[in-house]
């Protein structure tokens, strides 16, 4: 495969797990310089170190952030142009999946966090590092939403209320932003296997939680669930050049799941 990230700085944020930490594993291995953000410092370490294995060359910023903080995103945004000078990609990524409950029960505390996290932490996240882009006149960004995010799944109010929120601002900043030579889009997963969806069949099945997996896919026309490096290989696709016309739109990876009736 060609090298499609050479000379390119690519940000991400929830690096240091799942589906960040998936694509930052292809678009080193495609010839990124890497800025990884996470909550979660020692998984930075880690990840860094898994990096070094598939792509000794890779140069990799580790930064500890909350993306729910925008002093903190601001923070971040400036110690990749300080280290690196551009942002050609970003991953805008980092969220959680919140407690499942019924709307009545599930909580303003909660709903707020989960907002604040998957919601204003991407907004914050587009306005600082679209400063940097429109500069530049160039750079891609991909959102994650998620199949919550396109569809009703139930039990998930900040969940639902938070991902729709992150196709709406795709869709609106895309239209704002395409004339000055940058792409946004979204990812509309569904159930991939990362640390977040386990924690999510743990809530629903306990101890019997792979057995409560096995149910959980049983309804997806491919019958599995989604691999994080499926993610990856897409988010490297679209955050590459070969990607820059697909722009505001929403791009479901789930399997066909949210196409079914
Ligand atoms: P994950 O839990 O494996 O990884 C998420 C990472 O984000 C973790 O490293 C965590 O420390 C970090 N993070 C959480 N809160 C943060 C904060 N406030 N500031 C900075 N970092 C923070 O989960 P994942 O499955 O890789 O999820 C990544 C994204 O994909 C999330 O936005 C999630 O909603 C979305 N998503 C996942 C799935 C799936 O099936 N895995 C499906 C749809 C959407």
């Amino acid at each position: 495969m060609s090298n499609r990230f050479d000379d390119k700085v690519v940000l991400i944020t929830g690096g240091a797990s799942g589906l960040g930490q998936a694509a930052a594993f292809q678009v080193a291995k495609e010839g990124a310089k890497l800025s990884l953000v996470d909550l979660n410092s020692d998984s930075l370490e880690e990840t860094k170190e898994l990096i070094r294995k598939e792509a000794p060359e890779a140069e990799v910023l580790l930064i500890t952030a909350d993306v729910s903080k925008e002093e903190d995103v601001k923070n971040y945004v400036k110690q990749t142009t300080d280290r690196f000078g551009k942002i050609d990609g970003f991953f805008n990524n980092a969220g959680i999946e919140g407690k499942q409950n019924p709307t009545e029960d599930y909580g303003s505390d909660e709903f707020n966090k989960v907002v604040g996290i998957n919601l204003n932490g991407v907004f914050y996240g587009m306005k600082y590092v679209l400063e940097v882009m429109k500069k530049q006149g160039s750079g891609a960004i991909v959102n994650t939403a998620s199949v919550g995010g396109i569809r009703g799944v139930g039990n998930q109010s900040g969940y639902a209320a938070s991902k729709h929120g992150v196709v709406g601002l795709t869709r609106n900043s895309g239209i704002e932003y395409g004339q000055y030579g940058i792409s946004i889009k979204a990812i509309a997963p569904g159930a991939i296997m990362t640390p977040m969806v386990e924690n999510s069949l743990k809530q629903m099945g306990g101890d019997n939680w792979e057995e409560a997996g096995k149910e959980f896919v049983s309804v997806n026309p491919m019958k599995r669930f989604g691999k994080p490096e499926e993610v990856g290989s897409l988010v490297s696709f679209l955050l590459s050049d070969e990607a820059a016309f697909i722009n505001a739109a929403v791009i479901p990876i789930d399997g066909g799941q949210s196409y079914k009736y």
